[in-house]
């Protein structure tokens, strides 16, 4: 595996990193930062691990979109749409919701899986200060990817519930994108949530 060094905008130190991971996090002062032209430290959180959660241990990024969601008009029966239209917070037409992203390298289906799994059904979990020597995902979708995909993680969620899409008209805002690293177990049939 490649390694590359690189020093600490905060505090100097050296970090050394998998050349695939886009998010440069620093033991030493737990600041982490994006290589993009010049250096961005951001903020992220890390998720808590449930106690009892079985199997190897590893970290998962994923961009946390803040948005605003508004149902212009729409002609549908039941569905996730329906969902959505319940959940997010705001008026019966419109309000704020967290469209989840995976950040790694996934594959069509896992993408899926897990965006519109989370977005759904939002993920619980506490926060903690630091990773705990726990194995981190590489970040390899950038921010602003993250951000474009929105929109086709709502249509997704809609247009894969078969007989229940028949009109949407819709404004989607994406405000601000946040890393978030969400705590996962490794078993034989894949990852699953570990919070
Ligand atoms: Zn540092």
């Amino acid at each position: 595996m490649k390694v590359i060094q690189i020093k600490c905008p905060r505090c100097q130190q050296p970090i050394y990193s998998k050349v695939k991971d886009r998010a440069f996090y620093c033991n030493h002062c737990r600041t982490m930062h994006i290589r993009n032209g010049g250096q961005n430290v951001i903020d992220f959180d890390i998720g808590e691990f449930n106690l009892n959660a079985p199997g190897e241990r590893i970290y998962m990024p994923f961009w946390r979109l803040f948005s605003s969601f508004t149902i212009n008009q729409s002609q549908v029966s039941g569905g996730a749409f329906h969902k959505l239209g319940r959940m997010i917070k705001g008026t019966a037409n419109g309000g704020n919701l967290f469209i989840y992203v995976p950040a790694w390298e996934t594959d069509v289906s896992e993408f899926k899986h897990w965006s519109m799994g989370f977005t759904e059904n939002q993920p619980m979990y506490s926060l903690r200060p630091d990773f705990n020597n726990v194995e981190r995902g590489p970040t390899s979708v950038s921010k602003e990817e993250a951000m474009q995909m929105a929109d086709f993680v709502i249509v997704t969620m809609e247009a894969e519930r078969p007989g229940v899409l028949q009109y949407l008209d819709y404004g989607l805002q994406v405000h601000d994108a946040r890393l978030v690293y969400l705590p996962f177990v490794r078993g034989p049939s894949g990852l699953a949530p570990g919070f």
